[in-house]
């Protein structure tokens, strides 16, 4: 962040009064710009027994399969983003959402929820950050080519936890861990 988005002038990085870390602050209008972890809402859709996933349209990992899941937008709940990523990237309708699993990404200030659901009608198709979408059961999940590791982590409980019949909720913290190179 170089410029104040209030005033246009040039920020500098200091401590404000009374802080304890270094922000963004314009000198000319005197707004700090503070900068907070981002919160990533996502669904487990479920239909007769398989989910529902997406393969990536989009960079990040464009081709790689994922939970229909996006950046939750102001005025709404968490849940209601969840439904909502999950109408514009595979188009479908869910409901019955149930908070499932949460994970704190501190490396790169990125907060994820993710709720488990029903599709309401079976219905779904790519939307626009999509190539493709499908239901898969646990024997045909694309395991190698999952987007991300908190989608490979939240379907791995999604399928133990369904023979358990149980589903808790969990936290987890997920540390930096430099991504396996992919061969070709
Ligand atoms: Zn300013």
């Amino acid at each position: 962040m170089n410029y104040c988005s209030a005033c246009g002038d040039k920020l500098c990085l200091k401590i404000p009064l009374g802080d304890d870390r270094e922000r963004h602050v314009c000198d000319s209008c005197g707004i700090i710009h503070y900068q907070n972890p981002k919160v990533i809402v996502g669904c487990i859709p479920i239909w007769e027994g398989k989910v529902l996933l997406c393969r990536r349209a989009i960079e990040p990992r464009y081709g790689f399969w994922t939970l229909p899941a996006g950046f939750m937008e102001n005025g709404e709940s968490t849940a209601e983003g969840a439904a909502r990523e999950t109408w514009e990237e595979a188009k479908a309708r869910v409901d019955n959402l149930a908070i499932y699993r949460v994970f704190d990404l501190p490396y790169i200030n990125q907060l994820y929820v993710f709720y488990r659901c029903d599709l309401i009608d079976g219905q779904f198709a790519p939307g626009q950050e999509s190539l493709a979408c499908g239901l898969y059961d646990e024997h045909s999940v694309p395991w190698d080519d999952l987007a991300f590791r908190v989608v490979k982590d939240t379907l791995r409980s999604f399928f133990r936890d369904r023979d358990n019949g149980d589903y808790p909720v969990v936290s987890s913290v997920v540390e930096y861990t430099p991504r396996p190179r992919h061969p070709g």
